[in-house]
Parts: structure tokens; sequence; C-alpha cells
């Protein structure tokens, strides 16, 4: 029969990690092969001593095995830099220590855990160690060169936890990286409701997701590992939205493993306000608020290729207001002015349907795009307009059709057939408006 005791020291002694056991008077047990090498201290010398000590200090001080031997647990923080308890192996805490038999200082992530007998009572204590001084300085390097980087920038380990959290991104977000640091909830600093952000993508490799939760991706020529995305943002604990462009980009180590992944912010809110103006500049007329000669013309190829592939009627209607240069002359060019934004809010007023577009086409010109609509349809729509304008009762003595502004209304109607263009539709309206003046204004062709 296989004794299991027997096992545990042939085991322990060919485990690549380096290890020893404490019994439960503090002696040691078994101190491993793996320990002999990263102390420089042999078995037979510290075997049935308490003297393990000498083994990582030169001074006489508790190791974390003797902190669960002697139930001392609470004096981990005085003894380690950085430890956590609630390991569920036992404890875990991390050191930088001078081997007194090794030359350098070595960074040491240590674990220890109780072993006990049915009765419950304590045994032994295990205590691994792993040297992790080549991680720790490239942390601190990196959490120096980021730490004063202007750009608001984190940094996660390659499980997702925030290693890195600079003043620029405090400054950012309004959150400490004190409260950061050690913890997955960097998306907190940046939304609401929990989800991923950029560099959680990255470390997952999960970029399918990019296009659901950001507003916009840009290819990156110069690094395809790097992901570099635009969206807008309402941090949690700042007022306002933000536009970020925000960039991810993965730390390699010489092994070529992930080991952390860079996430940096660039507030873009003022240049993508400037470039959103500019955009509605470009479309909208000015003086009205309707969409302008350029989007009309956008907007009316498009809506003539989907006619022509849909083979559906496709209606524009041309409006002209009747003595306009009369109603200047008599009233002022200011009072002109108003007129044409009344009547340019009585024209896009009468347009029911989200694919009817009205826009200014000049002066005192409009025009109504009418996709999938046939000629009656546009005759019903044109007299809407036509109605509404009359009913506005602005007085125009200076009109030869009626006492108060009226407009005059082309329709132009077809269904793209082969040689034809936009223009004929266009020349189609013009016409019809030209028609309707000579019949007597106020009226529609
Ligand atoms: P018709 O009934 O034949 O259309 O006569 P009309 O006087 O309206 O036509 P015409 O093309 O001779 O004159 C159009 C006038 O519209 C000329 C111009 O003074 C006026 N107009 C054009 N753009 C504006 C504008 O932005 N503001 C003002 N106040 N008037 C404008
Ligand atoms: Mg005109
Ligand atoms: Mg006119």
């Amino acid at each position: 029969m296989l004794n299991k005791d027997q096992l545990l020291e042939p085991l322990m002694s060919q485990l690549v990690t380096p290890a020893f056991v404490l019994d439960a008077n503090g002696k040691v047990l078994i101190w491993n092969k793996a320990c002999e090498r990263l102390t420089n201290v042999k078995a037979d010398q510290v075997l049935g001593t308490n003297r393990h000590w000498q083994a990582f200090y030169d001074h006489k001080r508790d190791c974390l095995a003797d902190l669960l031997v002697n139930g001392n647990v609470d004096k981990l923080k005085a003894l380690y830099s950085y430890h956590s308890d609630n390991n569920h192996f036992g404890v875990h805490a991390q050191n930088w220590c001078q081997i007194p038999n090794v030359p350098g200082h070595f960074y040491l992530a240590v674990d220890a855990g109780a072993i006990y007998n049915e009765k419950g009572k304590l045994i032994a204590v295990v205590e691994t160690i792993r040297d992790i001084t080549e991680q720790k300085l490239a942390q601190e390097n990196l959490n120096r060169l980021m730490q004063d980087h202007v750009t608001p920038t984190f940094a996660l380990d390659a499980d997702g936890e925030v290693l890195i959290w600079n003043r620029a991104c405090e400054q950012l977000t309004n959150c400490k990286a004190e409260n950061m640091i050690g913890t997955k909830n960097h998306w907190q600093a940046f939304y609401d409701e929990k989800r991923d952000c950029l560099a959680d993508l990255l470390l997952k490799n999960d970029t399918d997701k990019i296009a659901e939760l950001y507003s916009l991706q840009i290819d990156d020529a110069v690094n395809e590992h790097r992901l570099r995305v635009e969206n807008w943002c309402q941090i949690p604990k700042v007022p306002g939205h933000f536009y970020l462009a925000i960039d991810a980009a993965p730390i390699y180590n010489e092994a070529g493993d992930l080991v952390a992944v860079v996430e940096s912010l660039r507030n873009m809110t003022e240049a993508k306000l400037a470039q959103e103006k500019l955009e509605r500049l470009a479309q909208y007329d000015g003086l009205t608020g309707l969409a302008n000669r350029r989007s009309f013309d956008q907007r009316l190829q498009g809506d003539w290729n989907l006619a022509e592939r849909n083979q559906t009627p496709i209606s524009l209607l041309f409006i002209d207001i009747d003595c306009f240069k009369q109603f200047n002359d008599i009233y002022g060019h200011q009072t002109g002015d108003n007129c044409l934004k009344a009547v340019a809010s009585v024209i896009s007023g009468q347009c029911f349907r989200p694919s009817d577009l009205s826009a200014r086409y000049g002066g005192e010109e409009f025009t109504i795009i009418l996709p999938n609509t046939d000629k009656n349809g546009a005759q019903v729509i044109a007299e809407r307009v036509r109605k509404a304008v009359f009913d506005l009762h602005w007085e125009h003595s200076g009109n030869t059709a009626a006492d108060y502004v009226t407009i005059s209304i082309g329709i132009g109607t077809c269904i793209p057939s082969t040689g034809q263009t936009v223009d004929t539709l266009i020349k189609m309206a013009d016409e019809s408006v030209y028609k309707a003046k000579e019949q007597g204004r106020n009226r529609i062709y």
C-alpha cells in the first residue's frame, strides 16, 4: 500500500518552486532543492532547526510560515510591503529581500498554507516562494514612465487588474489611483454600468465587440496589435459629456507573453464639437435652418438612385415666392429675410414623412424631395404647402396674385428610366414653376 504521507517529501523536493515546510514548533521539516538554489542554503544547514530565516534575512525575523505557525497573521502588514490574506491557499505576501548568500535584491512573492490533522490541529505550514523581481522592476519602470505622462493612462496586468493609474487619469476621471490599483473596477471611472474598456477587449482578444461598444474604430496602420477607437462618454464623477480618443496597446515580456495592456485616453471633446458644428454648417442653410443646396444635391442623387433601382416614382417640388423682389422693395430686405424664414418653416412643417426633404435651393426658392410619391401624391402635398403659406396672411401689397405673400409650385415626377438623370427631374420641376408663374402665380403646375 502506498502511504500518502511518504509521498510528501519526494514531491516537495521535486517541486520546481522554492518551498519549505515547518512543523508545529516552527522547525524546518522539508527544504526543497529549488529553495536551496534560490537561497544558496543547503537543506542540511536548516533541517530540524528554526534558523530558516537566515536564508532570507540578515537579522532575525519571522518568515510568512512562522506567522501561521504562531498565529500571528496580524504582523503581515508590518513585515511585508504587500499582502492579501483572503487567498484560498492561505496568506500571500510580497517583499523586497536581500538574500544573505546571494548577491543582489530580490522581489519575492510568498504563499503560506497550513496543514491540519483530522482533529483540526495544525501540524505543518508550507511556504512557497516565487522570484518575481523581473516583473516588479518592469512594473516600477512602467509606473515611473507613466506617472508623469500628460496623457491620461492606465494599465491592466494580464489578469485584468489595474497596475497603473496615472495622475492625468485621476484628473480626467476624478478617481484616485489608490482606489483603482489592484482592482478590476477601472470601468467605474468611465461608465455607470459594468462593461469592458478597450484594454479589457485587447486583453481578452475580444475585438469583435468594438463595433458594439464604440462609435468609431480607427485602423492602426503602424501597429496592428494596438486598438484605437473614439466614443462619447459620460464620466460618472465629472459633469458633462466627453468625446474620448482611446488607444490600447499590449506589452509583452522577453518571452513574448502578454504582461500588461496600457490604455491611454485623449479628451477630444472641443475638437469633436467644432467638427460637428462645421458639419452642421456645411449641411444647413444659415438663414432658414433648412437643408442647403449641397445636402439637397446629395439627397436627390441618393433618392434618385433608389427610385431607379426599385422602379418607384419620385417627385420634386420647386417652390418660388411670388413677386419677392417687390416685397423687398416695399418692406425692406430685413423683413424679406424674416418672411423667408417664415415660409421655410411652413414648408418644412408640411413634410411629414421622414424620407421627405425640404431644402433652400437658393434665394427665395425652395424645394421638397418626395421619394416614393407619384404625381397625385405630390399634388396633394403641393396644395397643402401653397395653402399653408397663403394662410400666413403675410401682407404683400406688391404681389400680383393676392394681397398676401404667396408661392408658385412646379412639380416634377417620374419613375426613372434609361437615359434619364436627376437633371431630367430638376428640369421638369423648373419648367413647371415657370408655367405656374405664367398662369398667374399662387398656384401649382
Ligand atoms: P416671381 O414671382 O417671378 O418669382 O418674381 P420674383 O420677384 O420673386 O423673382 P425674381 O427672381 O425677379 O426676384 C427674386 C428676389 O428674391 C430677388 C431678391 O431680392 C430676393 N431674394 C433672394 N434671396 C433673398 C434673401 O436671402 N433675402 C431677401 N430678403 N431677399 C432675397
Ligand atoms: Mg426665383
Ligand atoms: Mg420669385
